[in-house]
C-alpha cells in the first residue's frame, strides 16, 4: 500500500518517517526516579523487539535520571513532558533522543520557544502529543490565562461539525488538529521543523479523522496511537481498527498500543498490527487454523506452543499450523513452513514440497527444527529486515 509522504526525522539513531520502516514504541511503566527498575523493564523490552521507548518524567528527580538510564539502555528515548516546560529543558540536558510535548498543558508560546531553541542546537526532535483527554480550552489554544479546566468547553465538543444551536459547536477533531497546528505554527517560526504529531482519542472515529485531516495539512512524520485503548483483549481490538484503518490508508509512521497490561504485550501486539497488513515482516507470522470437529490433534495447543517458542525471532517466517485435510495442505503449502495433522501424524512441508511425514508425538519438534532450518536460508538471503 502506498505510504503518505512525510519528512523523517531521527529519534536518536532510529529513522521516523519518510521510507523508513513503521517503527514499534512502548512506554515504561515503572517509576522514572527508579533507574534500576526502569532500565530492567527497557532491557525486557528491548528484547521483545521495542525500538523506541517513552518515559514518564512527572518531576525534576525524574528528568535528572535520564541521563543515567539512557547509559545503560541501547534504544532511543523520548522524555514524556507535561505541565513544566523546564522538565523538558533538563531532559535535553540529560541527553534524550526526543521530547513529547502536550500542548494541553504546556500553553505558553515563550516556554515552547525555550525548549525548540535548546532542541534545535542538539538536534533532538519534539513530538506534538495532542490527547483528547487534555486539550486546551476551547477557544484558548495557545493562552495560559483566562480559561480554567472547570469552564474550558472540551465536554461540549461535538463529534462532527454539526451546530449546538448555542452559539457555534466545535468538533473535538478540529479542536484536536487546530492545537496540533498552534504548536506546528510556533515551532515553525523558529525554522524548527525535526517534528512529529500525534493526535491520540479513545474514540475511534475522532482518532482517525483527526490524523486524516491533520495528514492533508503539514508533511510531518505521525506517531499513531489510540489512547487509554484498554486491558490487554479489549486494548489490542481497538488499536488493532483503530491503527489499521490509518496504516491501510498510508497514515502513519511509528505506533504505540495503549494497553493496560505488559508494556511488552504492547510491543507485541504493535507487530501483530504491522505484520498482518504486511508492513513489517519481522519474526514468525502463524497461519492457525480454528479447529473444530474434524481436528483429531489439538491444534490449539500445538498453535500455541509453537507461537511460544518462536517468540523473539527476528528473522520473517510464516508458519501454518493446520488440524485436517481440508484446508491444511493448502495453508501450510503456501507458508514457508506449514504443518497439517491428521490421524495421528502429521505432514510438513516445506516452501509449498512435502518435505516429511512425522507420527503425532513427533510433530512439534519436526516442525521447530524445519522452522530452524528454513529460518537460516531466509536469514542468509535477507540481508536487512525491513
Ligand atoms: Fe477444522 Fe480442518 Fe479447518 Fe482446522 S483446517 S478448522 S480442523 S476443517
Amino acid at each position: 500500500m502506498a505510504r503518505r509522504v512525510t519528512k523523517p526525522v531521527y529519534v536518536g539513531g532510529v529513522k521516523v518517517g519518510g521510507d523508513a520502516p513503521i517503527t514499534v514504541q512502548s512506554m515504561t511503566k515503572t517509576d522514572t526516579r527508579d533507574i534500576a527498575a526502569t532500565v530492567a523493564q527497557i532491557h525486557e523490552l528491548e528484547a521483545a523487539g521495542c525500538e523506541i521507548i517513552r518515559l514518564a518524567v512527572p518531576d525534576m528527580e525524574a528528568a535528572l535520571a535520564l541521563g543515567a538510564i539512557k547509559k545503560q539502555i541501547s534504544i532511543p528515548l523520548i522524555s514524556d513532558i507535561h505541565f513544566h516546560h523546564q522538565l523538558a529543558l533538563e531532559a535535553l540536558n540529560q541527553g534524550v533522543d526526543c521530547l513529547r510535548l502536550n500542548p494541553g498543558n504546556i500553553r505558553d508560546a515563550e516556554k515552547v520557544r525555550d525548549i525548540a531553541r535548546e532542541a534545535k542546537v542538539r538536534q533532538v526532535p519534539i513530538r506534538i502529543g495532542v490527547n483528547f483527554g487534555s486539550l486546551p480550552p476551547v477557544g484558548a489554544i495557545g493562552k495560559t490565562r483566562g480559561q480554567h479546566r472547570h469552564a474550558d468547553g472540551v465536554n461540549k465538543l461535538t463529534k462532527g461539525a454539526g451546530a449546538s444551536g448555542e452559539g457555534e459547536a466545535v468538533s473535538a477533531v478540529d479542536h484536536m488538529v487546530a492545537t496540533a497546528l498552534w504548536e506546528i505554527g510556533v515551532l515553525e517560526d523558529l525554522d524548527f521543523d525535526l517534528i512529529k504529531i500525534s493526535l491520540k482519542a479513545y474514540d475511534i472515529d475522532t482518532t482517525v479523522e483527526a490524523y486524516r485531516k491533520l495528514s492533508t495539512l503539514v508533511p510531518y512524520p505521525f506517531h499513531l496511537g489510540i489512547t487509554e485503548a484498554g486491558t490487554a483483549r479489549n486494548g489490542s481490538i481497538r488499536s488493532a481498527i483503530g491503527l489499521g484503518i490509518l496504516l491501510y490508508e498510508g497514515i502513519g509512521d511509528t505506533i504505540r498500543v495503549s494497553l493496560s497490561d505488559e508494556s511488552k504485550e504492547e510491543v507485541e501486539v504493535g507487530y501483530e498490527i504491522l505484520k498482518s497488513l504486511g508492513l513489517r515482516k519481522k519474526g514468525v507470522q502463524m497461519v492457525a487454523c480454528p479447529s473444530c470437529g474434524r481436528a483429531d490433534v489439538d491444534i490449539r495447543k500445538l498453535a500455541n506452543d509453537v507461537d511460544e517458542l518462536l517468540k523473539g525471532r527476528e528473522t520473517p517466517v510464516k508458519v501454518a499450523v493446520m488440524g485436517c485435510e481440508v484446508n491444511g495442505p493448502g495453508e501450510a503449502k503456501d507458508a514457508d513452513v506449514g504443518i497439517a495433522a491428521g490421524n495421528g501424524r502429521a505432514v510438513i512441508f516445506r516452501k509449498g514440497v512435502k518435505a516429511r511425514v512425522v507420527d503425532e508425538a513427533d510433530m512439534l519438534a519436526a516442525l521447530l527444527e524445519e522452522v530452524e532450518a528454513v529460518s537460516v536460508e531466509l536469514a542468509a538471503a535477507l540481508p536487512a529486515v525491513g
